[in-house]
């Protein structure tokens, strides 16, 4: 995906805050945070969203989550973290690679506010 800012991170053609790298996956921090810590683990392989995973991905997806409470710690979010995935411009995803928002530290408000 040649205009894909993620894949660009990914391959190194943007720079990027790197808290993580293996083969497949790679966490950096957000350019533009909503708490003390926000980072975004990403794969490598390019799916533009969660609306995109089939069953060949199972496996990847499911090393990512299991990924995430260890970073989470790293990053010193010792009390617990919220992640999110958007997905779709339902979802209010803006970059149309798919990631796990991992969010924490001062105060995590309700994740959707009710009237
Ligand atoms: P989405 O709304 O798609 O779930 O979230 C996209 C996120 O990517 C936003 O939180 C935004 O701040 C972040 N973002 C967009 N462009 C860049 C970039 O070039 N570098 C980094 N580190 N984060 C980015
Ligand atoms: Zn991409």
């Amino acid at each position: 995906m040649t205009d894909c800012i993620f894949c660009k991170i990914a391959h190194g053609e943007i720079p990027c805050r790197k808290l993580y790298e293996d083969g497949e996956m790679l966490a950096f921090h957000d350019i533009n945070p909503v708490a003390p810590v926000h980072f975004m683990l990403i794969p490598k392989l390019h799916l533009a969203s969660l609306a995109e995973a089939e069953d060949a991905h199972a496996a990847l997806l499911g090393r990512m989550l299991v990924l995430s409470p260890r970073l989470a710690r790293e990053q010193g979010l010792e009390n617990g973290f919220r992640t999110v995935i958007n997905t779709g411009k339902g979802g209010g995803q803006e970059v149309f690679h798919l990631h796990i928002h991992i969010i924490g530290g001062g105060n995590i408000p309700p994740m959707v506010r009710r009237s």
